[in-house]
């Protein structure tokens, strides 16, 4: 039976967080069960944008830091890499200023570089050498609601050994996320963590993963060997039900984990203590036409077209930092040099929602048409 084990954390003090994480990682066998003297080991947040640590964005350093501490003690070569969601950004510098660099640095580890490090395609798909090369893989996911797949946490997390500009690609390949959700998993089964630490200290609620959501705390930290199990115990906290999650329907399908709450063990803090009530949550229009049974849908048809949730960019709050237009897979975003606008065409949007996910200002909105009003939803 897959183990999920919790324990309390209710603050990023570096001293509160090593403690936290060292208990976590007891009732699996501490960290020792998982890294040998002389193992490479890559350490994987989540590093989506260069947000700082208080907007809960990222995977918090103290807990970077702890983990390097933890796998450093046990004899392993602590690296810590991701690749960020802005595929133009310099990426030293994202982890500069995410405070990564320092906090992998303050453990004893270092970090590393995914694109300069070479590329190898695996089963078709671009992967960061530095996690083939890795004797143990640790994943640091954060627990965060996402537009596009709803929640995203432990396998979602793994996208990122796919470096720079090709995750781009992937929204163009698979737009609608039952699609997406089968490519994540494709990425997932390839560079599968040994180990994953999830940072729920402080989660994200609303319009995440980027910016636009908001920080909640949930005042834990969760570790398991089972990705699938840690999913489907982190999407139950903060009120989804695990089935409706992409990711974890697709990995227990293929037999990557247990995605069954009744058949995950459960060590430490009890599921109902910490169970979140009225997470906000995200909706997107792929979700609003699941809503529907089928033949009702071809009854209401005609009103199906009107659920529709788009982006636009509030020229108020732009700043032309052009990260939208960079990184738009469907290359929908115009910008109007002498008139110094950023517009979303939206003839050619495939609503993954990444503009929204990336823009550092909240600049991108999401506009939510009449019927979706209607419904009641934010
Ligand atoms: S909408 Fe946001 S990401 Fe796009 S150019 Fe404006 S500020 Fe930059
Ligand atoms: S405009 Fe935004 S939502 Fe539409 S395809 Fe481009 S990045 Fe995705």
């Amino acid at each position: 039976m897959p183990k999920v084990s919790i324990t309390k954390c209710d603050n990023y003090e570096q001293s509160v967080v090593d403690s936290a994480i060292h208990e976590v990682l007891a009732p699996l066998g501490g960290i020792s069960a998982f890294v040998k003297p002389g193992q490479k080991v890559l350490i994987k947040p989540n590093i989506l944008a260069s947000q700082s640590p208080d907007q809960a964005v990222t995977t918090h350093p103290a807990i970077i830091t702890a983990v390097v501490k933890e796998v450093v003690k046990a004899g392993g070569i602590a690296l810590v890499g991701d690749s960020p969601g802005n595929t133009y950004a310099n990426v030293l510098r994202t982890l500069e200023q995410t405070g990564v660099k320092k906090a992998a640095e303050d453990g004893g580890g270092k970090i590393v570089l995914f694109q300069s490090e070479g590329v190898t395609m695996v089963k078709g798909i671009p992967i960061a050498g530095a996690a083939l090369e890795a004797d143990v893989i640790i994943n640091l996911p954060k627990l965060k609601t996402h537009n596009l797949t709803l929640y995203t946490g432990a396998i979602k997390n793994m996208f990122g050994c796919v470096p720079g500009f090709y995750k781009s690609q992937f929204h163009v390949k698979a737009p609608h996320p039952d699609d997406f959700a089968k490519l994540l998993v494709n990425v997932f089964e390839i560079v599968r963590p040994t180990l994953n630490i999830m940072d729920a200290v402080v989660g994200m609620e609303g319009k995440g993963p980027g910016a636009a959501g908001t920080p909640r705390p949930l005042a834990i930290i969760m570790a398991s060997t089972d990705a699938v199990a840690l999913d489907a115990v982190g999407s139950y906290l903060i009120g989804f039900k695990p089935e409706q999650i992409g990711t974890t329907v697709t990995a227990y399908k293929r037999g990557l984990g247990e995605m069954s709450l009744e058949k995950i063990k459960i060590i430490g803090v009890p599921l109902e203590k910490i169970r979140q009530a009225n997470w906000k949550k995200p909706v997107n229009i792929y979700q609003l036409s699941k809503w529907f049974a089928r033949p009702l849908a071809l009854l209401i048809k005609p009103l199906l077209g009107q659920l529709q949730i788009d982006p636009f960019i509030d020229q108020g709050k732009c700043t032309q930092c052009l990260v939208c237009y960079k990184n738009c897979p469907a290359k929908t975003i115009n910008y109007e040099k002498e008139k110094k606008i950023v517009e979303i065409d939206l003839k050619n949007c495939i609503h993954c929602f990444c503009c929204h996910e990336l823009c550092e200002y909240s600049a991108v909105e999401l506009k939510r048409s009449w019927l979706v009003k209607l419904m009641g939803i934010e």
